[in-house]
């Protein structure tokens, strides 16, 4: 029945963690995949996961019963909590519907599902560049998708007259996809005036802001500075959804821990929005898995664990933050021709360099250093010890 069919391609991310495994060389390096890794390249489960998962173990009163088909109550609070802010007024008001889902990725596609099934309009705007799971997500999610302006290559940031411009240009009612921070791939975020210029206009024309917050926490370090674009919104009554990860800032990808959050305009709507949200799950995965919410929740609940977890959050954004300033300095000293301050000024587990698909292909034929065609790197997947290694990589691209 299917020898008909073509190999299909890899994934243009995850693809490239394949080629690295393939690689025998000793100084490889990947710098593909968003994943964070310690100094000694690493990967990092946080002490307060362990601690979280210590104590769940040892209550046995717990059990591997199905829960509730949007997830469990109380981490849907604490996680709408996390986001909007401790005295939200739209959670005190009882206007947010949460659903915990399989993380920032399906999140998105049930959101998109409930979209396409309950709002009138179908049209959602991505910004170019974006996360290249975007598009496949809402078309397979059953919205159309167009694009805004965002990173302009010219000056390595963003391009705000054109996304007002393009946004300004979208049919009434239109979704717009917003990256909350650290914006995937490019690490170009609004200011903050920025932001409430961006707010401004999609609400004067009515549009339907759905944020992707997959780094809360990871870009700054703090975890209210990096909520920043959400609170700004859901603080002037309006609508949103949000779609959230626990991926990177609690160090859980495999645990498949997310929520998408919709903040509606009244109590009654939301139970409604709610009722209907597991409606769009139950034949998709009927419920989600219970120890990765179960861990979030007893930290999030927890003012020790939560502390904890906030010092951790720190610590790896500002080894990320370093790695930036270590590479700056390093290309620097090169002389590499080029102005490289970009590589600090973007924020988050990013850094687009500019480099091109040539310079890319070159610098994994002949230095072992792997990452995306568009010229992308993971700072998480750097050391101190790697830096000199990829400098003169990027030095030698650039003068080929
Ligand atoms: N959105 C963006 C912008 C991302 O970068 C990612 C992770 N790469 C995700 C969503 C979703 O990741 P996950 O499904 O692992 O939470």
């Amino acid at each position: 029945a299917f020898q008909h069919l073509e190999q299909a391609p890899e994934d243009p991310i995850l693809g490239v963690t394949v080629a690295y495994n393939k690689d025998p060389s000793p100084v490889k390096l990947n710098l593909g995949v968003g994943a964070y890794r310690t100094e000694e390249g690493k990967p990092l489960v946080l002490d307060v996961v362990r601690q979280a998962e210590e104590l769940l173990i040892q209550d046995r009163s717990r059990y591997k019963e199905y829960i509730p088909i949007a997830g469990l109550v109380e981490f849907n609070k604490l996680s709408a909590k996390l986001i909007l802010g401790d005295g939200s007024p739209a959670i005190g008001e009882k206007r947010v519907a949460t659903a915990q889902c399989l993380t920032g990725t399906g999140s998105l596609r049930v959101g998109a599902e409930f979209l396409s099934k309950h709002y009138s309009q179908h049209i959602i705007y991505i910004p170019v560049p974006t996360w290249g799971n975007h598009p496949k997500i809402f078309n397979l999610g059953g919205l159309s998708v167009k694009t805004y302006r965002y990173y302009d290559p010219r000056t390595s940031g963003l391009d705000y007259e054109g996304m007002l411009e393009d946004l300004h240009a979208a049919p009434p009612g239109a979704i717009v996809l917003l990256h909350a921070c650290a914006h995937n791939p490019t690490g170009v975020d609004p200011t903050q005036d920025q932001w409430e210029g961006i707010r401004q206009l999609i609400r004067l024309k009515g549009l339907l802001p759905f944020f992707d917050s997959a780094y809360q926490g990871f870009a700054s370090g703090s975890l209210d500075a990096d909520a920043y674009s959400v609170r700004l919104f859901v603080g002037d009554g309006g609508e949103c959804l949000i779609a959230q990860s626990f991926a990177k800032n609690m160090g859980l990808y495999g645990e498949r821990v997310g929520a998408l959050s919709i903040v509606c305009r009244s109590a009654t709507v939301a139970t409604r929005v709610e009722s209907q949200l597991k409606l769009v799950i139950r034949p998709m995965y009927s419920s989600p898995p219970i120890h990765g919410a179960s861990i979030v929740a007893t930290i999030l609940s927890d003012r020790n664990l939560y502390y904890n977890w906030t010092v951790e959050l720190k610590n790896m954004a500002d080894r990320i933050i370093s790695m930036r300033h270590q590479l700056y300095d390093a290309l620097k000293a090169r002389g590499t021709p080029g102005d490289w301050s970009h590589i600090i000024k973007q924020i988050g587990m990013f850094t687009f360099t500019g480099l091109n698909k040539d310079q890319v292909s070159f610098m994994t034929a002949e230095y072992h250093i792997y990452l995306t065609s568009d010229g992308r790197i993971s700072m998480a997947g750097l050391s101190s010890k790697t830096v000199p290694h990829l400098a003169d990589a990027i030095h030698a691209a650039v003068l080929r």
